[in-house]
């Protein structure tokens, strides 16, 4: 499965997982709850009931002690209506020895009255209640309204509660007394103290955990008035009521309900819910957790999918396969392996694992000995990384690599990766060619040739042999390459290669050297006369005509040749005299073949003498400036002057061609030309102020100023800025420098136009015909090479390019100064052409300071 995709799909489902922990947790509590709530419905009920039955049994036990207490006083009451009805008679003597023995009793009773004819006659204890005596019940409609409804015979009526005249509350008893001959005597009555009668039947004890009301006012029942209590109990459903009769004819009834209410069984439901909140939080914890467990689990699991898939696709980008191989008796077998191991070893993916022969018949025999022992040594515990070529019909190459896996005793199982290395080795031989051979022409290049001259050496000294060296420099290639683009020089290059290799014979080689440079080791030479033909053959096979885009080019080549052992046993030394022998075909003439020669190396030791003698030579002040007069043609006056330098080493003049090259080389001619340029501009600064004369300073600049690393170029700038605040000054360059066309070249030629410094190509018309750059830079100055000027009179084509050169000069209004003018002849013919300055022998020689001033003042004099 794609990585992306497996992401994708683990991310949904962590996700699933997720919401279905949960919906578990949701379901749990939800359940934990609805368990909860029916169990806590199921102990209020049970409790609920077992109040009920307590305050069942509490209120029956109080009302049948109410019911005892009452009726037994009452039972006192209708004992003493029976006795006075058997003696209607009665004296309040008789009367009080009967009460005072029922008060004996104790009973619950405050008095006792008799009233004969419902007036009271008679009453005990007489003393506290003399005041009742003679109360007419029917003169007291409060008490008449009581005592009217008594009239069947032994009738016991309870009235009350009322307040007592002689206070407090109480109830009042009263039994109609009837004669024994059926007649109404009157009636007894005893009031009952309520506080002592509630106390006697237990009502006011504070363990009472019961709270009761009591209603039925006079014995009324439920319809009197509530008397005892809180009169919400009757309206409360809830309260258990019980009721009482009182008297033979009334009732009271009793409402109660648990003094701390119905409820109270919250300790244990709080405790029930503190227990299921408990009970919820473990199971949602509990749920949580293994929702953890499960999701690292499949977080893991698919983290490991994920990696594999990972491993398996980085395989396949790094053309990496992972193997393990496992030995077994006398054999192996691939115990594990990915898709891309499948896929280089050719590997059936749904073979169970296969032998290792299976992979090795793949291979060539020697490659597959090759990889079979280095398996077996990998199971005796050596590692192996190796480079096979699957079979020599392929290009197919394949690195495997192999470690022991040395946690057991041997032979071990082998853990290892195979790569297809097939482009890597392709690219690293593309990359070997290009080291050791040359892009453009295929040939082998300077390194390479190295090589191989050295091995040829070695093998001519072993077997006494000779060879040869040629060292071939083209002719006029530059000229093909400025005109025609680099393209044809490439093309033309190439094309010399195949000509020289032509030339020559298999075994020996040719070699791209530099630039228009090749070089020739001819193996065997067994006479001299052998690198002469070849030499020859080579000169005449490149002076024929290349077409190149339908152009045709000329070409040629100067060969120089040296011999093993006769001119050098070194690489160097063969190539350096070769060089050396084909600089001297070059200086004569070019297009040729020459040997080396011991005068040449008598040449070439000399320039490296004089090499040396260059670096203190600026030290030690050996170098001084000579000033050549530039004429003007028109009037014949000294306007400018060309400075030279001069070198007088040991009081010799060494010639300035040959140092000034050797300076090139070395870098010393930035140097030379500061000092040039401060010595002349000083000179000729002063002169001109002393002579009130001014004239143009003309200098020389070596090309490689302008390429300079350290800050040659900023030093030379410094003092020519300078040095033009106080003259005229114009830098002669070369061609050669404005072919280049650097960025860096316009910007110092910019810069020296705005310092008001002129710019003049000197030698003009040598090597390079290119005049587009004539127009592309700030020249101002054009001077004719002496090698033009020279001929005139005797050649008439450099007559036609001279004359050439001053019209287009003036057309580009360029300055146009000829230089080596020796004879009247040419100078007469510049003249007539209209050439504006002149320079040369037959002026001057180049001049010493002093004489250089001489020939001003004379010139002065001559002029007045
Ligand atoms: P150049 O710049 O073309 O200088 C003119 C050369 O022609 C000078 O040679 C001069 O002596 C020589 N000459 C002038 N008139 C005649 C004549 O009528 N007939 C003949 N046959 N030769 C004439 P010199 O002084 O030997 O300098 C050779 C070259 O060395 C110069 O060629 C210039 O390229 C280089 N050079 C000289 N001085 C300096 C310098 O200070 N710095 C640099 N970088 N190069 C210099
Ligand atoms: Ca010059
Ligand atoms: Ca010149």
């Amino acid at each position: 499965m794609p990585l992306a995709k497996m992401t994708q799909n683990l991310s949904i489902e962590l996700n699933l997982l997720r919401r279905r922990a949960a919906y578990i947790c949701v379901l749990v509590i939800i359940l934990v709850f609805t368990a909860e709530l029916i169990l806590e419905k199921y102990f209020k009920e049970a409790d609920y009931q077992n109040k009920q039955l307590q305050v069942t049994q509490q209120l029956t036990g109080l009302t049948s002690k109410l019911s005892g207490l009452i009726n037994s006083n009452l039972f006192l009451l209708s004992g003493l209506s029976a006795h006075i009805g058997m003696k209607p008679d009665i004296t309040q003597a008789e009367f009080e020895a009967y009460a005072s023995s029922i008060f004996r009793q104790e009973p619950l009773l405050v008095n006792m009255a008799a009233a004969r004819d419902l007036v009271i006659t008679h009453i005990y204890p007489l003393k506290q209640n003399l005041a009742a005596l003679g109360l007419n019940y029917r003169l007291t409609e409060k008490q008449w309204n009581a005592v009217k409804i008594l009239d069947t015979r032994g009738e016991m009526v309870v009235a009350g509660p009322l307040d007592m005249v002689q206070g407090g509350e109480a109830i009042i008893g009263r039994v109609t007394v009837f004669t024994a001959d059926d007649k109404f005597w009157g009636i007894t009555s005893a009031p009952i103290l309520t506080r002592k009668l509630y106390q006697a039947a237990g009502l006011l004890q504070d363990n009472l955990t019961i709270e009761v009301a009591i209603r039925g006012k006079d014995g009324r029942g439920i319809n009197g008035e509530v008397f005892y209590g809180n009169a919400t109990l009757f309206t409360d459903q809830r309260s258990i009521t019980t009721t009482l009769d009182v008297g033979t004819t009334g009732s009271w009834q009793l409402a109660a309900q648990p003094r701390d209410g119905w409820q109270d069984a919250s300790g244990t439901i709080w405790l029930l819910r503190i227990s299921f909140i408990i009970l919820a939080l473990l199971l949602t914890i509990i749920v949580s957790y293994r929702y953890r467990q499960f999701y690292n689990e499949k977080n893991f699991r698919q983290t490991l999918q994920k990696n594999q898939a990972l491993l398996e696709e980085v395989s396949k980008i790094a053309l990496v396969g992972g193997w393990q191989i496992t030995p077994e008796k006398r054999t192996f077998r691939f115990t594990l392996w990915n898709e891309q191991t499948a896929k280089i070893f050719g590997l059936q993916t749904d073979s169970q694992h296969p032998l290792t022969e299976e992979v090795l018949c793949q291979f060539d025999k020697p490659q597959a000995n090759h990889l079979r022992s280095c398996i077996t040594n990998a199971t005796l515990g050596h590692t192996f990384d190796t480079e096979l070529q699957v079979s020599a019909k392929s290009d197919r190459w394949i690195r495997i690599i192999g470690k022991p896996i040395a946690n057991t005793e041997p032979p071990f199982s082998v853990l290892g990766s195979v790569q297809d290395i097939t482009e890597r080795k392709r690219f690293t031989d593309k990359i070997q060619h290009q080291a050791i051979y040359d892009q453009l022409t295929g040939l082998p290049n300077r390194l390479l040739f190295n090589n191989r001259l050295k091995k040829s050496i070695v093998k001519c000294r072993r077997e006494n042999k000779k060879l040869a060296v040629l060292f071939i420099d083209l002719d006029h290639f530059k000229p093909v390459n400025d005109n025609l683009g680099h393209s044809a020089g490439d093309f033309l290059l190439k094309e010399v290669g195949n000509r020289i290799r032509n030339c020559i014979r298999e075994s020996d080689t040719v070699a791209r050297y530099s630039g228009d440079e090749f070089i020739v080791i001819l193996n065997d030479i067994k006479e001299t006369k052998i690198p002469v033909s070849i030499s020859q053959n080579i000169i005449d096979s490149i002076s024929k005509t290349f077409t190149i885009n339908k152009n045709k080019v000329y070409c040629g080549a100067s060969i120089g040749i040296s011999v093993f052992p006769d001119d050098g046993d070194s690489v160097e030394e063969l190539v350096s005299n070769a060089d050396q022998a084909m600089y001297e075909v070059k200086r004569s003439g070019r297009n040729g073949w020459q040997f080396f020669t011991k005068a040449m190396q008598v040449v070439s030791e000399k320039r490296h003498l004089l090499r040396n003698k260059l670096v203190t030579a600026v030290h030690n002040n050996e170098f001084s400036v000579v000033y050549q007069p530039i004429v003007d043609l028109t009037d014949n006056k000294i306007k400018k002057c060309e400075a030279l330098v001069r070198w007088q080493h040991n009081g010799q003049f060494i010639p300035t061609d040959e140092f000034i090259s050797l300076a090139e080389e070395t870098g010393r001619i930035n140097e030379i030309d500061r000092f040039v340029l401060k010595t002349a501009s000083e000179h000729i600064s002063s002169l001109s102020k002393t002579y009130s004369y001014p004239i143009e300073l003309s200098i020389n600049v070596s090309p490689r100023v302008f390429s300079s690393k350290d800050n040659a170029l900023d030093q030379w700038l410094t003092i020519l800025s300078r040095a033009s605040e106080h003259m005229a000054i114009t830098v002669e360059i070369t061609e050669r420098l404005l072919i280049e066309e650097s960025d860096r070249i316009m910007w110092v030629l910019t810069k020296l136009k705005a310092l008001g410094i002129a710019i003049a190509i000197d030698d003009f018309g040598t090597g390079y015909s290119s005049l587009s750059y004539l127009t592309k830079f700030p020249i101002d100055i054009i001077k004719i090479d002496q090698s033009f000027v020279r001929k005139l009179g005797e050649e008439p084509v450099p007559e036609a390019l001279i004359e050439t050169m001053i019209t287009l000069s003036h057309k580009l209004d360029l300055e146009i100064v000829a230089e080596g003018i020796e004879t009247l002849e040419q100078l007469t013919m510049l003249k007539k052409w209209n050439c504006d300055y002149g320079q040369g022998y037959y002026f001057d020689k180049p001049l010493s300071a002093v004489d250089f001033e001489q020939r001003i003042h004379r010139t002065l004099v001559d002029d007045q």
